[in-house]
C-alpha cells in the first residue's frame, strides 16, 4: 500500500472512523480520542499522541494517515481576510478564505474543482469544472486553517461559522460535504452548530429536499432574479428547476427547520436586475415568508461583462424591499483587494470538462 492510498482520517465521520478502529482490533472509543487529536489540537502526526499507547499509534502510521491540503500561496488583506490557494491535485488549486468579524470569524469553504452550473457574473464559472472535492479535502480547508489561524485572541477557536461559498456548487457534491457536515457539527470534530454551518446552493432541488431531512443546517439560496426569464440567464440551473420550484423547495427547507429564515442571495447588477420593479417582484416572491435577502454587490474579475450597481440604487433596491416588510441586508465586501470576495475564486482549474451545465442545457433546449 503506497502512503497516497492509506485513508485520510481527516473528514472521516465519527461512525466510519470507528468501523475503521473495529477492523484493526480496537475499540471503537479509540476514535474520541483521535478527533481530539485532529481537529481539537490540529495534530497530524500519531507519534504525538500521547494517551494512544505506542503499539496502536504504530499500527495507526501503518494503515492511515493524517493528510491536511498543502498551502500553494496565502494571502492577507488589508482588513484582516485571509486567503489561501490549496493544492488538490499535481495541477489542481481551491482557495479558502477567512473573514475575521467582531463576533465571529467565517471560513468560507470550496467544494468542487472549478464549477459546472456557468452562472454569468461568476469568475468560477468562467473555469469550468474539474472534479469533486472528497469529505477529506472540505473538512481539510477547516482543518489547515485552524492550523494557520493559530490560538487568537478570545480562545482556539476563531472559526465559529462555516460556509459553502467558495468555489463549486456544494448540492451538485452532495456525497462529499454530508459526510464533511457530518465532522463540523459533531462536538468531537469541530463543534458548530448547525446555525453556523451554511450550504449555499443556486438551486438543485432535489438535493435541498433531500438536505432538509438529511443535515438540515442554514440554507443560503442564489436568487439573483424575480422572473425566469433572467434568471434563465443569469443562473443557467433555473431552466430545469424554475423559480416556482424552487421557491417551493425553499418553504418545504424552512419548515423542516422550525421556519428559520432562508437567505437569499442577489447579486447587484448595474443595469440588469436592479429596477424599482426587480426589486417589486422580489418583495412579492419573499413577503410573508421565512426569508431574508443578502444584497451582494457584485465583485468585478478580468473578462466579465458586468459592473456593480451604484450604492444609491443598492440602498433604493434595500429600501424597496425593507417597505415590503422583507428583511435585507447588504453584504459589505470583504477581501477585495486579494480577490477573496463573492465570485472572485478562480484558483488553479486545469483539464476541466468541455461540457458545463450551460452547454449541455443548450443542447437539452434543442432538442426539445
Ligand atoms: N455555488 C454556490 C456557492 C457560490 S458562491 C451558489 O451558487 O450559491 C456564493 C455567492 O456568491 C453566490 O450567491 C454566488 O452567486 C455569488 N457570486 C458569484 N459571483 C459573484 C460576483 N462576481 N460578485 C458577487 N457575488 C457573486
Amino acid at each position: 500500500m503506497t502512503i497516497a492510498e492509506k485513508p485520510n482520517l481527516i473528514g472521516m465521520p465519527r461512525a466510519a472512523l470507528e468501523s475503521f478502529l473495529v477492523q484493526l482490533g480496537q475499540k471503537p472509543f479509540r476514535a474520541r480520542q483521535l478527533m481530539s487529536w485532529i481537529y481539537s489540537h490540529g495534530f497530524d502526526d500519531f507519534a504525538d499522541m500521547t494517551d494512544i499507547g505506542r503499539p496502536l499509534r504504530d499500527e495507526l502510521a501503518r494503515c492511515a494517515g493524517i493528510r491536511g491540503p498543502e498551502i500553494l500561496s496565502a494571502q492577507e488583506s488589508a482588513d484582516g481576510t485571509r486567503k489561501w490557494l490549496l493544492r488538490m491535485d499535481a495541477a489542481q488549486g481551491i482557495e479558502t478564505v477567512f473573514i475575521p468579524e467582531a463576533a465571529r470569524g467565517t471560513l468560507c469553504i470550496s467544494s468542487q474543482v472549478g464549477c459546472a452550473l456557468d452562472c454569468a457574473f461568476c469568475a468560477t464559472a468562467q473555469q469550468g469544472f474539474n472534479r469533486n472535492l472528497t469529505s477529506a479535502e472540505i473538512v481539510g480547508q477547516i482543518w489547515l486553517a485552524s492550523r494557520e489561524l493559530g490560538p487568537g485572541p478570545g480562545g482556539s477557536r476563531r472559526i465559529t461559522n462555516v460556509v459553502f461559498m467558495g468555489m463549486g456548487e456544494p448540492l451538485a457534491n452532495y456525497r462529499g460535504i454530508v459526510p464533511a457536515i457530518g465532522v463540523m457539527l459533531d462536538d468531537l470534530g469541530y463543534g458548530l452548530s448547525r446555525r453556523r454551518v451554511t450550504v449555499s446552493t443556486s438551486g438543485l432541488v432535489p438535493q435541498m429536499v433531500r438536505l432538509a431531512d438529511e443535515c438540515n443546517v442554514a440554507l443560503a439560496v442564489s436568487l439573483h432574479a424575480p422572473d425566469d426569464a433572467l434568471r434563465d440567464e443569469l443562473v443557467p440551473i433555473n431552466r430545469r428547476h424554475p423559480i416556482a420550484e424552487l421557491l417551493e423547495a425553499c418553504w418545504h427547507y424552512a419548515s423542516r427547520r422550525n421556519h428559520r429564515n432562508i437567505t437569499f442571495e442577489y447579486v447587484m447588477l448595474d443595469g440588469v436586475n436592479d429596477t424599482p420593479a426587480h426589486a417589486q417582484r422580489l418583495a412579492r416572491l419573499l413577503r410573508g415568508r421565512p426569508a431574508k435577502v443578502n444584497l451582494i454587490p457584485f465583485n468585478a474579475f478580468p473578462g466579465t461583462r458586468f459592473t456593480c450597481s451604484p450604492a444609491a440604487v443598492i440602498d433604493r433596491f434595500r429600501d424597496i424591499l425593507m417597505a415590503r416588510s422583507v428583511m435585507t441586508i447588504t453584504r459589505r465586501t470583504r477581501g477585495d483587494d486579494i480577490d477573496a470576495a463573492c465570485g472572485q475564486l478562480a484558483g488553479r482549474v486545469q483539464n476541466r470538462t468541455r461540457v458545463r451545465l450551460g452547454d449541455r442545457l443548450h443542447v437539452g433546449a434543442s432538442h426539445a
